[in-house]
């Protein structure tokens, strides 16, 4: 059976292979700059009857042993926790072999939850939250619209931490511009390091037509990085990161794969994007080879 999904379905790139189940449908902040997911979707929190049916029926499809499951939509922690909890233990029913449940969340969410109700939910089986950090800086937070301030993401990733989940936070590459380039790496890496996440996944940024940090780009208000700005941009970061985060570019939309797990890999990482750097001051022409990838990662 064929259950009405809204296209696309948004998930993490690391969730490629886990089952899909909706709590909420869209995104109840919906505001930042950069983002042109959910826009033509009102927000609702489903019913859990509503949820345990799409539960039944992927059963019926995939059979008792999944493994992964994502839960979604954008920020599921926004469910009443013990609603949530009777989905994630309902799951667990009827999927014996399950691993992994995950589900994206706002930091600013779990911010406002209880420590003890985030400790349930850990207990009722949701073992990783992907936090989209963008950036760690105070001025460009604000400028895209995030919601939250750095000492607000600090806190909610620390809480996700304390109540025992796996915690994975995104960075958005580029969302400086030219402009703001160094301070977005230096004070994202600042909050990274307080926080200590088990895993730390870039992005770059793609301004899409339609979302308010395109027009910005038109309007003369934004002026994206350059290929060259984004490779230093890069460096900056991992140079400052202080952590025991395994560092992924899981993303198409990246210049360079750069992963590793830190702190042992940050040597061989910042040696590897030095390299890159000093290869194209010599040969600029060699910045149409991470360009050209790019542009077709970016259909
Ligand atoms: S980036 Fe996340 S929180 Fe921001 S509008 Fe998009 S889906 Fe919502």
């Amino acid at each position: 059976m064929m259950l009405p999904y809204d296209m696309p379905p948004y998930r993490p790139p690391s969730e490629a292979y886990s089952v899909l189940i909706r709590a909420t449908r869209g995104c109840p902040w919906n505001r930042c700059t950069f983002c042109g997911m959910y826009k033509d979707e009102r927000f609702e929190i489903k019913p859990v009857e509503s949820v345990k049916k799409d539960i039944d029926a992927a059963r019926a499809f995939y059979g008792p042993n999944v493994k992964r499951v994502f839960i979604g939509d954008s920020n599921s922690l926004v469910m009443k926790p013990e609603d949530l909890a009777e989905v994630l233990r309902y799951l667990y029913e009827q999927f014996h072999a399950i691993e992994r449940v995950t589900s994206y969340a706002r930091a600013k969410t779990i911010r406002r939850r209880k420590l003890e109700d985030l400790k349930t939910l850990r207990e009722a089986g949701l073992t990783r939250l992907h936090v989209g950090l963008e950036t760690g800086d105070r001025e460009l937070l604000a400028f895209i619209k995030k919601g939250a301030t750095p000492e607000q993401m600090i806190e909610g990733g620390r809480k996700a931490l304390e109540a025992g989940c796996e915690l994975s936070l995104y960075v958005l590459l580029g969302i400086g511009g030219e402009d703001r380039s160094t301070q977005h790496a230096l004070h994202t890496a600042e909050v990274l390091n307080a926080i200590d996440p088990h895993f730390i996944r870039v992005r770059t940024l793609v301004p899409y037509p339609g979302t308010p940090i395109f027009d910005q780009i038109n309007e003369g208000i934004f002026t994206p990085a350059s290929p060259k700005t984004l490779l230093k941009e890069t460096l900056t970061l991992v140079e400052n990161l202080n952590v025991r985060s395994e560092f992924l570019s899981d993303h198409i939309s990246n210049l360079v794969d750069l992963n590793g797990k830190l702190p042992g890999d940050k040597p061989k990482m910042v040696a590897a994007m030095r390299e890159i750097i000093a290869e194209i001051e010599e040969k600029p022409e060699l910045l149409e080879t991470y360009f050209k990838p790019r542009d077709y990662r970016c259909l």
